[in-house]
């Protein structure tokens, strides 16, 4: 064994390594996540009963957002990766939605459940 002094207390070395572990699983859920609604199937408007409920649409300016009259943002500025429904917050293309388990929502697309992200 070395006599050397070690520059860091054990007590520090201990906290290093359970900080440094701890970040290991989120770091795998955010990374899990991305590449997981990247696997999702993409929801169909024309199939897909939810979404023609929903009246959603890939593309939010196709859609009759001033006529759903959602509060929050004018209608011109609502679309899924400003709604609170979209999990993870994210940049990708294509999110996963709560409304849509399973299927993935393009992030400029828009339903008539749209509402304001909170934070
Ligand atoms: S609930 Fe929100 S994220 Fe989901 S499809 Fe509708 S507008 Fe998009």
């Amino acid at each position: 064994m070395s006599d050397k002094p070690l520059r860091m207390s054990r007590r520090d070395a201990v906290k290093t390594l359970v900080g440094g572990l701890a970040a290991v699983p989120v770091m795998n859920l955010v990374a899990t996540a991305a590449a997981y609604a990247q696997d999702l199937p993409h929801v169909d408007p024309a199939t897909d009963p939810t979404a023609q409920a929903l009246k959603y649409q890939h593309d939010a300016t196709a859609a009759d957002r001033a006529a759903a009259a959602r509060p929050g943002l004018d209608p011109s500025e609502q679309h899924c990766g400003n709604c609170n429904f979209q999990m993870p917050k994210s940049e990708a293309e294509w999110v996963p939605c709560s409304l849509f388990p399973g299927k993935a929502v393009n992030t400029n697309g828009w339903c008539a459940s749209w509402t304001l992200r909170v934070g």
